[in-house]
């Protein structure tokens, strides 16, 4: 649904994007109706999670909005950095996922990581619920991984060489992430 921008990885190249005014958040065309005159239209503000880099200074972070002058939906653009819906970064949901794909525990993977033991279930769930429907999709785009196995393998081989942002963005050109 493009709520990704890939080229943006990082808080500090999301604020000068913003602080320049130049384009780079503006989606091609609205989510909605797919109409290309999309006005901007503000920004609401979404706290994220410390990240040591970002030293506290973008959190609350500014997310610029659009306004379709067709059908007059809003629409807004992350940055690779930030996951839709979610608290956690990618990079955060990546250690973990691996570890649950490396067979550990939700227990285990909770003492690693900080993160409590019900998120970390959530995401469990997430990835046995969707991750065959997003496999599929990335399958069809990423024809060496038609070698992997079966899914757990394909995830794995995902996060250790494109990694779990990079694959969503993909995912997010076409489908609802995550
Ligand atoms: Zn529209």
């Amino acid at each position: 649904m493009y709520r990704i921008v890939a080229s943006i990885t990082s808080l500090e190249l999301h604020a000068a994007a913003l602080a320049s005014g130049t384009d780079a958040h503006r989606p091609r065309n609205c989510p909605h109706c797919h109409s290309i005159k999309l006005w901007g239209h503000g920004f609401y503000h979404r706290k994220i999670e410390r990240i040591p880099i970002a030293k506290g200074s973008f959190n609350p972070v500014a997310i610029a909005r659009y306004l379709c002058a067709a059908c007059l939906h809003t629409c807004s653009r992350l940055p690779l950095c930030i996951a839709p819906r979610r608290w956690h970064n990618w990079a955060v949901q990546q250690f973990v996922l691996l570890l649950i794909l490396t067979g550990s525990s939700v227990r285990h993977c909770s003492n690693c990581s900080g993160i409590g033991a019900r998120t970390v279930r959530r995401w469990r769930d997430w990835l046995r619920q969707r991750g065959e429907f997003f496999a599929f999709h990335l399958r069809s785009r990423f024809a060496n991984l038609g070698r992997e196995p079966d899914v757990p393998a394909l995830w794995r081989r995902v996060m250790r060489s494109m990694g779990l942002d990079v694959a969503m963005a993909w995912l997010d050109q076409d489908l609802f992430v995550p």
